[in-house]
């Protein structure tokens, strides 16, 4: 067998889901847990046994860091972990609020954004 013949591994799947329009996370079909990033086998009890299923796109903010940058490197921007409903943890971005402007605990939605690179953002949910 032969790299080729394997076909794509998780993180090419996830990037055509993204592609699709879908942001999907793994879950285990022994020990019922999700995955994420993508992986091969579970993080939890080492199965191969994940499927895939499209998040719900709920979000809290576990923390938050202003990162500071120049402005021809981007400027200055938050990251954020975000805990899905589905019980896996994200590092990502916040759009729409300063490197400073994101409440640890806010309820946060993921979008997926970048075109041909996709990846996923998170809005502030108004309250
Ligand atoms: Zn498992």
């Amino acid at each position: 067998m032969t790299l080729e013949d394997r076909g794509p591994g998780p993180d090419a799947i996830y990037r055509e889901e993204l592609l699709a329009g879908r942001f999907t996370v793994q879950t285990c079909g022994d020990c019922g847990q999700s995955s994420f990033p993508p992986r091969v086998f579970c993080k939890h009890c080492g199965s191969a046994a994940l499927t895939r299923v499209e998040a719900s796109g709920d979000g809290v903010v576990y923390s938050t860091s202003a990162v500071r940058n120049r402005p021809d490197k981007g400027g200055d921007h938050n990251i954020a972990l975000v805990d899905l409903a589905e019980g896996v943890r994200l590092l990502t971005r916040v759009d729409g609020a300063g490197p400073t402007e994101v409440p640890i605990g806010a309820r946060v939605k993921a979008r997926i954004v970048g075109g041909d690179v996709p990846h996923v953002v998170f809005d502030l949910v108004k309250e």
